[in-house]
């Protein structure tokens, strides 16, 4: 949505008259923007990753328009994604829709009410994927941390085992958490956990995620990373989250943890068995004394 509430439509089309009579039947109820090529209309759209239409050309110099929402369709997902052409290869239009890279297809010329009333009906497309993809987020996060949840965490792991040659994994659980919750109340300790959330979504970048394994213990997946740049990344969170004062009940808290890894397919070839090897490392942190990384054992004996 812009400023003014109107549903931000993008049309993309070679030919300047298109263009111009496009905006002159749209630019009343909705926010548009116009690009004469693909290349362009995809530059507009970083700016507006809101958009709620895309209306495009399929016969275009340089990329065609089904190529165009194919890229539309990861840069803005929500957005419902149309043809306006006076030609298209038929074969190319049906693999387009079967594969779900466009939802409407329009010929030209156009009658203008038919048009106008097909892209609100577009915007509710939009809003509809819009909805979906909120629930499908709010079924993978974690409410109190903001953090990906377990369930996420079980099926990213998996894909990143399947996609990657090499994977890192480091278990970290808070110490001492039991007895803070038990001293101040779950409120509290709650509002430690949701400052943890702050801290580890600004250390840990994609392709890198973060998730609330469950309790007080994170699971941080660290793709294509080797041992080395995993101990250096769990050394450098344990630090920073030692010396960082989270805001606790009536004065700062300082808290540390104990972490584990365990290196894909060094230490194991499955994703339970990896788990279980970098939480084993994790468990070894804590007996030798928490507030420190612990690698798979078979690791630390070798060096
Ligand atoms: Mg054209």
């Amino acid at each position: 949505m812009s400023k003014n509430g109107k549903a931000k439509v993008l049309c993309v089309d070679d030919e300047a008259g298109v263009l111009e009579s496009l905006s002159r039947l749209l630019k009343k109820d909705f926010e548009v923007f116009t690009a004469p090529t693909a290349e362009q209309g995809l530059e507009i759209a970083k700016n507006h990753l809101d958009l709620a239409v895309v209306v495009s050309d399929y016969r275009m110099p340089g990329m065609n328009g089904v190529e165009f929402l194919r890229h539309m369709k990861q840069l803005c997902p929500t957005a419902a994604r149309t043809i306006l052409s006076g030609q298209i290869d038929i074969n190319e239009l049906s693999h387009a829709i079967n594969s779900a890279e466009i939802h409407r297809f329009f010929l030209k010329p156009w009658e203008n009410d038919y048009l106008k009333l097909q892209i609100h009906e577009a915007v509710q497309t939009h809003i509809n994927l819009s909805e979906k993809t909120h629930f499908k987020y709010l079924s993978l996060t974690d409410p109190v941390t903001g953090l990906m949840n377990h369930r996420f965490f079980q099926d990213e792991l998996k894909k990143c085992l399947e996609q990657n040659d090499k994977v890192a994994l480091i278990m970290l659980d808070v110490d001492h958490f039991k007895s803070f919750n038990d001293r101040y109340g779950h409120p509290e300790g709650d509002r430690l956990l949701a400052q943890m959330g702050e801290m580890l979504k600004a250390q840990v970048k994609l392709p890198a995620t973060a998730s609330r394994y469950g309790g007080e213990e994170f699971a941080i997946i660290l793709p294509k990373a080797g041992d080395k740049y995993a101990m250096t990344f769990a050394e450098n969170l344990r630090k920073l989250l030692a010396e960082t004062p989270l805001v606790g009940p009536g004065r700062d808290a300082f808290i540390t943890a104990s972490l584990g890894i365990a290196v894909y397919p060094k230490d194991s070839g499955s994703a339970s068995d990896l788990i279980q090897k970098a939480d084993a490392a994790m468990y070894l942190s804590k007996g030798q004394g928490r507030n420190r990384t612990t690698r798979h054992q078979a690791d630390t004996q070798k060096d």
